[in-house]
């Protein structure tokens, strides 16, 4: 099934942007030069050396406010378990193997391909194209987008993570909180002469899992969840630990408030804890009544053939720095990845739906633009 969208997902695959490191600049460099030539008037940014995340612009008729279509460069690590296709691109029995494919080369291969042909036959709708760095690890690229000032004009927002190309209204918010226990250090034959760091913490995180978070269901998506990720302290067996810490990831649904949340998980840790909140991205929701979020219902089921019903997301999205930051415009989660292959050993996309999604995306912008 090969078509200039999947070529381009093949060739981005083949570029390593696991995150960490990153090493976005590759691939950006590859779409900047795209979009270039196409006419797009392109913007690289770097939030650190090598992390480069594209703004790109297509003037239009000025009718309506540009149209956003935004994705991310960077992939999550190859992970433990072997794979059994190359994990860095195969083409075969009509899908596209390989870290990235689904999430979410597919869909940046699509916004590409669908700017190329809407800038061939300007002056039509404005487009801004948002490519970033570091979404994989707290939403980074967008979030100095939106911190430098690079961003510009967006009426709606069309986000290319992987959804089996089904339309989907919003996603769940998010808050990332260190929890941090200090203590004193001793030689390990002589624990009475310092104080652990790490049993404190222990403490705190047995009765964090514990904690229920009030919030009312949302209808598109759910409740709130709460995960603890990660865990360490100390050094050396043989040493009173002095410092330990836990991350705690908190997807949150709308009504709930940030400060609200770390005042339940502060009352469960205890008062030798501290809680220091490092990722703060509100829920997206757009009403399915809303005009953009019709338009896509309707590109779908036309262009792709799905049907979609309302439904929201439990993972977040790049929108969630990106769509406050444009003034709240509608915003619609759509693209080509299966959301089931995302971080997945063997990851694919399907190569049909990566060229129905740069067709699906031109429509809209078409449509938008009209
Ligand atoms: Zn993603």
């Amino acid at each position: 099934m090969p078509g200039p969208a999947v070529d381009l997902a093949l060739e981005l695959v083949r570029l390593d942007t696991i995150n960490p490191p990153g090493r976005e600049a590759a691939a950006a460099e590859l779409l900047a030069r795209r979009l270039e030539r196409a006419g797009l008037e392109v913007e690289r940014h770097e939030h650190a050396p090598g992390r480069t995340s594209l703004v790109a612009r297509l003037a239009g008729d000025g009718r309506r406010p540009p149209l956003c279509l935004t994705g991310h460069l960077d992939t999550v690590p190859l992970g433990g378990a072997p794979w059994t296709v190359p994990p860095f691109g195969e083409l075969r029995d009509g899908r596209l193997h390989g870290r990235g494919a689904s999430d979410m080369k597919g869909g940046v291969a699509a916004i590409v391909v669908a700017a190329e042909r809407v800038a061939a036959e300007a002056p039509g709708p404005a487009l801004e194209l948002v490519l970033c760095a570091g979404e994989e690890t707290g939403c980074e690229g967008a979030r100095h987008l939106v911190a430098a000032g690079a961003l510009g004009r967006a009426g709606a927002v069309l986000v290319a993570e992987p959804t089996g190309g089904v339309p989907h209204l919003g996603h769940k918010g998010v808050l990332w909180v260190n929890a941090t226990a200090e203590g004193v250090a001793a030689h390990g034959s002589a624990p009475h002469l310092g104080r652990n760091a790490i049993v404190p913490l222990a403490s705190a995180v047995a009765a964090i899992a514990d904690v229920a978070l009030d919030a009312t269901e949302h209808p598109l998506l759910g409740g709130p969840t709460l995960s603890i990720g990660t865990i360490s302290g100390g050094t050396v067996v043989n040493a009173v630990p002095d410092r330990a810490r836990a991350g705690i990831d908190v997807r949150t649904v709308p009504g709930m408030s940030t400060a609200a949340v770390l005042e339940v998980l502060a009352a469960a840790a205890g008062p030798e804890i501290t809680l220091t909140p490092w990722v703060d991205l509100a829920p997206v929701v757009t009403d399915a009544a809303d005009p953009f979020a019709a338009l896509c219902r309707t590109v779908a089921e036309e262009v792709v053939g799905v049907r979609p019903t309302p439904r929201g997301l439990s993972y977040f999205t790049d929108a969630a720095a990106l769509t406050p930051a444009y003034g709240g415009p509608p915003t619609v989660i759509w693209g080509p990845g299966e959301a089931a292959q995302a971080h997945q050993t063997d990851e694919w996309a399907d190569a049909a739906r990566i060229e129905a999604a740069a067709d699906a995306f031109a429509a809209v912008a078409r449509r938008w633009g009209a």
